[in-house]
């Protein structure tokens, strides 16, 4: 590869032209922020009460008994927005009346449920298995992600554990019967597992501390170690998410820490995320690539490299403790540091694989266009999206004979609240990529190269 070659004017060029016939690959008739309802959407996107309002009410639907508690909680919620838009107003006399609550309670949890089938592939890996087999067979493979995260006893940590064992042996022992897709199954440096895992640390332990990250760590182990077994076992790859800021050091440890141990030299495939919202994003890349300077594994460690779930999170935190934000406040920063470390993880192949996940047209054009200027073959690599959130741009990537994945949350709707309320945030800002794309902005806008505050 030759990266010191690429020509920045020359990669601007060739990432428009990726761009653009991204673009025009996607099925038109299906924007991806459908599968929110459009009226809370815009309604949610304009007023910061509201928005506040909404997702307390998503958050207490799962603990409903009755269609009358859900409107009365929604009507309850909406009833502190000081100054409510129409349909809220509507809605809000509409709860005057025991009919009216049963009507409102009644369409508030068939929409909380439609949106949620959109997101969630299935109720139990079993149940996820249909639509698995549906994109592999139309080129597109997947990262199961077991829902229900910040387990508080070791009951329920245990019980999480014991989902992703089956949900690997589920998977790995369907897969085997799906059809040839070499785009999907090789690169590079060998083969690549069909089943994939992702999996949570904060689900597997809930000794998981900012103040005492090594009990977390160990009691985590004990049960990572017998995942990273079975997968080995199985064949398929086993996947480490990452969450919020106070967890990442150790995480990043645990992982780093377990797959260098002796047993785990030879399998399984494995890999962990990083976080580009993060200002020090770019050490983590440089801890992680002194690590493999160090270890020798059979299979290269594959990085995920995202922007980040917890941005606001991150922010409300750092203000409540009156510390420095750990992440950019300025989102074109954090873009312009995605491009960087997509940049730096493609030139570290063959000793990482590389994963790019966005739903931002540019950030995938950037990484696409980079991986051919720098000489790098298309089957290096890996495209991600969420499932229902990036579902063009997925049938686009797959139309264009490039490995795309999609990550497929498995659980009900209970456990699928946070991950619901994550999305509906990111969406509902007025700086998300899939909003600016919603409100029709033009091509060449969303393609343009972000301008940086921060000093380089
Ligand atoms: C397959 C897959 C797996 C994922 N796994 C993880 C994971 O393990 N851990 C995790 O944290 N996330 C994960 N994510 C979510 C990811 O971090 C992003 O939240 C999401 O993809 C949106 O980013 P984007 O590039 O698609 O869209 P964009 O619209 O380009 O970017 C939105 C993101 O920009 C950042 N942002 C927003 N406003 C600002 C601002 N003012 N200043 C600076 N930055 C800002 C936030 O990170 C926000 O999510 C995953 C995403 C995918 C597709």
């Amino acid at each position: 590869m030759f990266p010191d070659m690429v020509d920045d004017r020359v990669l601007e060029q060739e990432l428009f032209e990726v761009g653009r016939r991204l673009a025009a690959a996607m099925p038109v008739t299906r924007n991806p922020l459908k599968a929110f309802d459009e009226k809370a959407m815009d309604l949610a996107s304009q007023d910061a009460e509201l928005k506040a309002a909404l997702f307390r009410f998503v958050d207490v639907v799962p603990a409903c008994r009755s269609l009358e508690d859900l409107a009365r909680h929604l009507t309850g919620f909406l009833g502190e927005v000081e100054q409510p838009p129409k349909p809220v107003g509507v809605a809000m006399r509409m709860g005057n009346t025991k009919a009216g609550r049963t009507a409102l309670g009644a369409s508030a949890a068939a929409g909380v449920r439609h949106m949620a089938h959109r997101f969630i592939v299935g109720e139990s890996p079993k149940a996820a298995l249909g639509v698995l087999r549906d994109l592999w067979k139309d080129g597109v493979a997947s990262s199961v992600d077991l829902l229900g995260e910040a387990t508080v006893t070791q009951g329920e940590a245990q019980r999480y554990a014991d989902r992703c064992d089956e949900a690997l042996d589920t998977v790995a022992r369907h897969a085997v019967r799906w059809p040839e897709r070499p785009q999907l199954e090789h690169d590079g440096a060998g083969p690549l597992p069909r089943a994939n895992l992702s999996v949570k640390v904060s689900a597997l332990t809930p000794l998981l501390r900012a103040d005492a990250p090594e009990r977390g760590k160990r009691d985590a182990a004990d049960r990572l170690r017998p995942l990273l077994r079975r997968a080995n076992e199985l064949g398929a790859h086993l996947h480490i998410d990452m969450e919020s800021m106070d967890s990442r050091d150790a995480v990043l440890e645990l992982i780093l820490e377990l797959l260098g141990e002796d047993e785990f030299r030879a399998g399984p495939s494995a890999g962990l995320v990083l976080q580009a919202y993060l200002r020090d994003s770019p050490q983590s890349l440089d801890t992680i690539l002194a690590w493999l300077g160090r270890v020798e594994r059979a299979h290269p460690l594959t990085v995920r490299l995202v922007k980040g779930a917890y941005w606001d999170h991150e922010i409300v935190e750092a203000k409540q403790h009156g510390w420095d934000s750990p992440v950019f406040e300025v989102k074109a920063d954090c873009d312009l540091n995605f491009e960087l470390l997509t940049r730096r993880l493609l030139d570290a192949r063959p000793a990482v694989r590389v994963a790019i996940a966005s739903h931002n047209l540019r950030s995938v054009s950037h990484a696409i266009a980079y991986n051919r200027l720098s000489g790098g073959a298309e089957s290096d690599l890996e495209l991600q999206v969420l499932r229902g959130l990036g579902d063009p741009l997925q049938s686009a990537i797959a139309r264009q004979g490039l490995r795309v994945r999609t990550y497929c949350p498995v659980g009900d709707l209970v456990a699928g609240m946070a991950y619901l309320v994550r999305r509906l945030l990111e969406n509902t800002s007025n700086e998300s990529f899939l909003h600016e794309q919603a409100q029709g902005a033009a091509l060449e806008e969303l393609l343009a190269k972000p301008r940086a505050t921060a000093p380089a």
